[in-house]
């Protein structure tokens, strides 16, 4: 059944793995410019992940739990089609660095090829975040660096817990 668009409602989507302070700015500052604002957390197909789907989901879950508005929900579609199917017409990115403008450049406008009624936004990394990647995260956590500075004690103790099972479970 077709959902009726409310433009109060955004959703944001990444791979999340794993959910990274960066990741929850993004989520805190946007819960407050949208009155509902829907976590999609998505599968990269080129990609062997560190954590799976179902863990992604309940770590932004944890991550975001004080948040009202904020809504965390598996996909595994294109995102626009997830958009639509909860009734929203805007998606929320961050935006960290130059490089980060090509690659959310080239995706709005196929996103906006795909489904010309959904609309992206752009929230740009604080300054504190902007270095922080998942990418370099599971880096650092493979040869056992500090993560305090980059992600919430939950994901930690989690990395901590997927590292002693798989001692090189950096993803790919
Ligand atoms: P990552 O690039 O860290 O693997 P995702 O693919 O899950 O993360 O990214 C999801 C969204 O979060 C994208 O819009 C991305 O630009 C944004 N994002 C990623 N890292 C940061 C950060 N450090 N600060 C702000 N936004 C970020």
């Amino acid at each position: 059944m077709a959902s009726v668009p409310n433009h109060r409602i955004a959703v944001y989507t990444g791979v999340f793995d794993p959910v990274h302070l960066g990741h929850l700015d993004i989520i805190r500052r946007g819960s407050r410019i949208f009155d509902r604002l829907v976590v999609g957390v998505g599968i990269n197909p080129e990609k062997a992940p560190f954590f799976t789907l179902d863990e992604r989901v309940q770590l932004v879950r944890q991550v975001a739990a004080d948040i009202v508005n904020v809504d965390v929900q598996p996909f595994d579609d294109l995102a626009v089609r997830f958009v639509r199917s909860v009734g929203a017409r805007v998606m929320l990115r961050g935006l960290r660095t130059l490089s980060d403008m090509e690659y959310e450049f080239s995706m709005s406008l196929t996103n906006l090829a795909l489904d010309p009624e959904i609309e992206t936004v752009f929230l740009m990394a604080k300054e504190e975040y902007s270095h922080i990647s998942s990418t370099l995260i599971r880096q650092i956590a493979a040869f056992h660096g500090p993560l305090d500075k980059f992600v919430t004690p939950v994901v930690k103790a989690a990395m901590l817990a997927r590292m002693k099972e798989r001692p090189y479970a950096a993803g790919s």
